[in-house]
Parts: structure tokens; C-alpha cells; sequence
């Protein structure tokens, strides 16, 4: 029987890097990635921003004050997908069976290919020198027994790391590192496992399933396992995505209706866009909203039959969840999301009003911002969307 192996890639500060690449004047100083407004969060820190306590998730404000000189640019998420989809075509050189967990990491299969080289850890090697040969970014890897081992191998050398965990060799070195490392669990569990006195796996792996159960209920077997370096979840490689959605934190509050029915407008665009590359329509649609005084509500509305990707017809049920919201106060947040997502094959299948012209404008929209990047005919597209509505 072969043996199992599996491999996980993570890009390097993915966001930052592809700053960096693109524009040379950038390498070795602090580069931020996020949104750039007071409010907004980082979403990747370069390592040199890294050394000043900078970290995703922050808060934008905070990290301008750790760092008033770092660069802060604003995300390019379609530019970073489209270089993600370039280093998952050279993943596929190495295994067909692939787990793309998000845009800069995946989980690879590779159990039998080391056959093809005088060591296992000589795929990652290879996967890591092609993907910098083709894009000039540097990727971390791990290989491991299973997918656990694997994650972490990948981050505990980063950046430019590559981890071989081998069989037999998992408690050893899993028993010195903090719980915190176990997949799934997060800051809540750390602490509870702290106070317990489980610090390190092996304070878990020699206590045994019954002592962790008063700490972490039903969870206790799964730990005690992981703890042990076992994990046989196995790779989820027709992961098609359970929603689509977007959601915007506004600079300033929005005050009226004509606002907020502005940003859905654009918001309806941007996930029927998505909803579009990937083949994909859906029948929930949900509208999330933040007021003023971060409470949150959300309202969906389900279809029959087989659901939509088509923008005006996202826009109509948004501004339809909208006036559902129940209170008149300012909004921080808008957010819309599809879900039952569900693929199709052909084109005509689109809009239910069998609009063939309508089908090949959206199409030929979706042609000229590939090549021009998404603003390009946005703002014409959305006009045209206001001006149909009054008609
Ligand atoms: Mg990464």
C-alpha cells in the first residue's frame, strides 16, 4: 500500500510580495495591504511590516500608528486571483488531486508521486522553484502523513520554508509546541486548555482523551488525536464554494436610502460578476447590514427553481431585503451574499427571459474587464442599469 503524503503550499505575504514584485522600489520596506480607510482592516503585512507588530486582521488605524512610514496600498483582489489561478495551474503539474483552501494556499495530494523522485521532499522543491521561476513569489511548503501535519510544516519555517514531517516522527515533534498549534482550535479553546494546564501538545498528547473532556467537550477525541499527529480528514478536491458574496465597510456612514440603494447597486455587480466567472448561480440571496451602532441584521429571500447570477435581478431583491431592515439609522456595512450555488453549462440557461442580446452584452463585459481590469466599463454599465429603471 502506498503511503500517504500530503503536501500544503502557502505563498509567502501574499499580497504584499505581489506589491513588491510588480513594483521593484517597494522590496525591503514595510508594505501594507488592506483597506485604507480608517476603518478598514490589513489584510496581508510584508515581513519588514511584520517586525514592526503588524499583523491581518489589524486594524488600519493601528498599524499606521506602529508604522507611520510603511507603505500602505489598497487591495487588488482580482490581480491577486489571477495570479493565484496561475500557481494553481503549476500546482497541477504535480498532483491532480488539489485542495485550494484560498487564493495563496492549497492542499496537495502527493502520496505515490515521490516515486518519481529520489526524495518526497524534492516535489515541494521543484513546486516551490516553478512557481518563483513563473511568478517571482516565493512559496512556503510542508509535507506530512496528513493535512494537519502538512499546514503546519508549511508555517513553521516561514517564509521560504519546506518542512518534511516523517512518519514516526509526528509526537516528537508536535509535544514541545503551544496547543494553540492544533487545527480548529482557536483563541476560546487556547484558553481554556490553559487554564486547564494543557501548555504544549504533549501536555495534551500524555494526559489522554478523558482528562481534555471536561475542558473541551465533544472535541476531546479529535484533539487527543491531533495531539498524536492524527488527522484522516481527507482532501476535499471538488470543493466547489458554498456562497459568493461581498460586503462593504463605508468611509462614512451611509444616511439615505439613495445611498445605501447606490451601494447595492454596486454590490449586486460585483457578486454577479464573480457569481459569473465561476459558472455559478444561486437561489438565497442575503443582505447583511451594519447600523451606525454596529448591530447587525440580516434578511434573505430564497427563489424557486434554478436561481440567478443576472445583476439587476440580484440589485431588485437586495433593495427588496433593504427595505426590510426595520430601522431608519445610518449604515456602516452592506454586505450580499448568493448561496445554493448551483453550476451551469450553458449560456442560454442565464436569464429566464431568454434575453440572448442581454446574455451577450454581459458577456462581453465580463471579456473587456478580464483584459481591462473590473472599473473599466463598471460605472457605464451601472448607469445604464439606473436609466433602464426609469424608463
Ligand atoms: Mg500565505
Amino acid at each position: 500500500m502506498a503511503v500517504r503524503w500530503i503536501m500544503h503550499v502557502d505563498m509567502d505575504a501574499f499580497y504584499a510580495s505581489v506589491e513588491q514584485r510588480d513594483n521593484p522600489a517597494l522590496k525591503g520596506r514595510p508594505v501594507i495591504v488592506g483597506g485604507l480607510s480608517d476603518r478598514g482592516v490589513v489584510a496581508t503585512a510584508s515581513y519588514e511590516a511584520r517586525k514592526f507588530g503588524i499583523h491581518s486582521a489589524m486594524s488600519m488605524r493601528q498599524a499606521r500608528r506602529l508604522c507611520p512610514n510603511g507603505v500602505f496600498l489598497p487591495v487588488r483582489m482580482s490581480h491577486y486571483r489571477r495570479i493565484s489561478h496561475q500557481i494553481r495551474l503549476i500546482l497541477s503539474h504535480y498532483s491532480p488531486f488539489i485542495e485550494p483552501l484560498a487564493l495563496d494556499e492549497a492542499f496537495l495530494d502527493i502520496s505515490g508521486m515521490e516515486l518519481h523522485y529520489s526524495h518526497v521532499t524534492d516535489i515541494a522543491k521543484a513546486a516551490k522553484k516553478d512557481i518563483y521561476k513563473t511568478t517571482g513569489l516565493i512559496a512556503s511548503a510542508g509535507i506530512g502523513p496528513n493535512k494537519f501535519l502538512a499546514k503546519l510544516a508549511s508555517d513553521l519555517r516561514k517564509p521560504d520554508g519546506l518542512v518534511w514531517i516523517p512518519y514516526g516522527t509526528e509526537q516528537a515533534m508536535l509535544a514541545p509546541l503551544s496547543v494553540s498549534r492544533l487545527w480548529g482550535v482557536g483563541n476560546v479553546t487556547e484558553q481554556a486548555l490553559r487554564r486547564a494546564g494543557f501548555k504544549t501538545i504533549g501536555d495534551i498528547a500524555s494526559a489522554g482523551p478523558d482528562a481534555l473532556r471536561p475542558v473541551v467537550g465533544n472535541q476531546a477525541g479529535r484533539i487527543y488525536d491531533l495531539s498524536l499527529g492524527k488527522d484522516k480528514r481527507p482532501l476535499e478536491i471538488s470543493r466547489r464554494p458554498q456562497s459568493v458574496g461581498n460586503e462593504h465597510t463605508y468611509d462614512h456612514d451611509l444616511l439615505t436610502p439613495a445611498e445605501a440603494e447606490e451601494q447595492l447597486r454596486i454590490l449586486a455587480n460585483e457578486v454577479s460578476w464573480r457569481l459569473r466567472q465561476n459558472h455559478l448561480m444561486g437561489r438565497t440571496i442575503t443582505l447583511k447590514v451594519r447600523f451606525a451602532s454596529f448591530q447587525t441584521i440580516t434578511r434573505s429571500l430564497t427563489w424557486e427553481g434554478v436561481g440567478t447570477c443576472a445583476e439587476e435581478q440580484l440589485y431588485f431583491a437586495a433593495r427588496r431585503l433593504y427595505q426590510k431592515r426595520g430601522r431608519n439609522e445610518p449604515i456602516r456595512l452592506l454586505g450580499l451574499t448568493v448561496s445554493q450555488l448551483q453550476r451551469y453549462q450553458v449560456q442560454g440557461d442565464l436569464f429566464s427571459d431568454d434575453d440572448d442580446t442581454k446574455a451577450k452584452v454581459t458577456e462581453a463585459i465580463d471579456t473587456l474587464q478580464k483584459r481591462f481590469g473590473r472599473n473599466a466599463l463598471m460605472k457605464g454599465f451601472l448607469w445604464e442599469l439606473s436609466h433602464e429603471k426609469e424608463k
